[in-house]
């Protein structure tokens, strides 16, 4: 730990707790020693990690810059206004709300702002790489809104197979008039067409509303296109490819959009605002501005594209054959029948690669087993790991998921990945 303040607060933990302690060293070695493919996840630097550990937790800081509930808040104004100005900077557009706890939370608000219960509003199906707050039932935006679903192309012979069915959302919107048309994703590894889907929202009235929680990073540095100027509303969270703390955030160019969105997060939805993590933010957002970000991200899908043509080449097919962003899904069952996701999360977690079992379209095995494994290379990519070690990646994965599991290849690979590991080390 490099820090004076950063070494205080280590060992005031280690003193004052000594089992949450051990369980944060626990932690900080397994993700020292082990591959993090989860697509949504990535390794904050030490200056995002710093920022969210310090002493602006202490303060209520309710309402927004200039206009508080609470004395004291000139530091937290100047922190809030720096954050805003930074988001708007990275994603060219006026408006930013930065106070989401989560992207959740950022998806609820804009429900919130934006739309009456019982409003109907149309979204990809869940199971084909949706989100749970894109209309999931027991979700807020199933249980008090009328989602309805568009597809993907399920027609093996259509070149598109297993992309975005446009004409089929066209149709269901114009069928449906729903007032919101969400588009954005958890698990698809395509790129979007926001223009598109702006001309489907138009033909039918509705809102356009792109949630790039997932490619955020992608999109600030060019290497996706940009939901604006085509969507009204645009929703993310700033800890997937974006690099920050975990967190939400709200940008749009409408202004009525705009304020409506800040009632909406407070008082309509949050208390106090999480002024440490609205900071980290910041640091992240200032990371994500300089020009080595934007070289991160298009290491993060160049190895994505490795990692794709090396499992492809060892017989998996992949969800849509490839991918154009940080991610890709795995259709176990081109390897073997009975190869589930479940079993491959499990046997790989031992082996040192952590993954996430994922349903492939049209999966006949239920959510918590599913025939896919989701893979992303945002994580691998912040560690310094590039195409070389995709390939190794894949390797390794091929090797663990063909021996069933077996504890003798799992160990073998297990001390590999540490001396990989070892070898690109965390920015913390
Ligand atoms: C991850 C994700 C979210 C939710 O983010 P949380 O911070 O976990 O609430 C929302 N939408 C999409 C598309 C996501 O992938």
């Amino acid at each position: 730990m490099a820090t004076d303040t950063l070494n205080d607060t280590v060992s005031a933990i280690a003193a004052s707790d000594p089992a949450i302690w051990r369980c944060i060293q626990s932690e900080q070695k397994r993700q020292a020693t082990t591959l993090e493919l989860i697509a949504s996840e990535n390794h904050v630097s030490k200056a995002v990690m710093e920022a969210a550990g310090t002493c602006l937790t202490n303060k209520y800081a309710e309402g927004y810059p200039g206009a508080r509930y609470y004395g004291g808040c000139e530091f937290h104004d100047q922190i809030e206004r720096i954050a805003i100005e930074r988001a708007t900077q990275l994603f060219g557009c006026k408006y930013a709300n930065v106070q989401p706890h989560s992207g959740a939370n950022a998806n609820a608000a804009t429900f919130l702002a934006l739309l009456n219960a019982g409003d109907t509003f149309a979204s990809l199906v869940l199971s084909d790489g949706g989100h749970l707050s894109h209309g999931m039932k027991i979700n807020f935006s199933g249980k008090y809104f009328k989602p309805i679903h568009y597809p993907l192309i399920y027609d093996l012979n259509n070149p598109k197979f297993e992309q975005i069915d446009y004409d089929a959302a066209e149709k269901l919107c114009l069928e449906h008039k729903p007032k919101m048309v969400l588009c954005g994703y958890s698990a698809y590894p395509r790129v979007i067409d926001f223009a598109r889907f702006h001309a489907i929202a138009d033909k039918c009235g509705a809102i356009l509303m792109a949630d790039i929680a997932h490619i955020a990073g992608l999109v600030a540095t060019g290497v996706h296109p940009s939901p604006f100027p085509h969507a009204h509303i645009v929703t993310t969270t700033t800890h997937k490819t974006l690099r920050g703390t975990r967190g939400g955030l709200i940008l749009t160019n409408d202004e009525e959009i705009a304020k409506k969105i800040d009632k909406a997060v407070f008082p309509g939805l949050q208390g106090g605002p999480l002024m440490h993590i609205i900071a980290a933010k910041a640091v992240a957002f200032g990371e994500a501005l300089r020009p080595e970000f934007k070289e991160y991200c298009r290491q993060i899908v160049r190895n994505a594209q490795a990692l794709a043509a090396a499992l492809k080449e060892k017989g998996y097919r992949l969800v849509s054959g490839g991918t154009d962003n940080h991610l890709m899904l795995v259709d176990l069952r081109s390897r073997s029948a009975d190869l589930t996701g479940a079993d491959g999360e499990k046997w790989l977690e031992a082996a040192g690669m952590i993954t996430n079992k994922n349903g492939v379209p049209n999966d006949t095995r239920p959510p918590k087993v599913t025939s896919g494994l989701r893979l992303g290379t945002p994580a691998l990519t912040t560690r310094g790991l590039k195409e070389a070690q995709m390939k190794q990646v894949a390797d390794w994965l091929d090797r663990v998921l063909t021996s069933k599991g077996d504890p003798a290849v799992a160990a073998q690979v297990r001390g590999q990945i540490t001396e990989l590991c070892a070898k690109f080390p965390l920015p913390h």
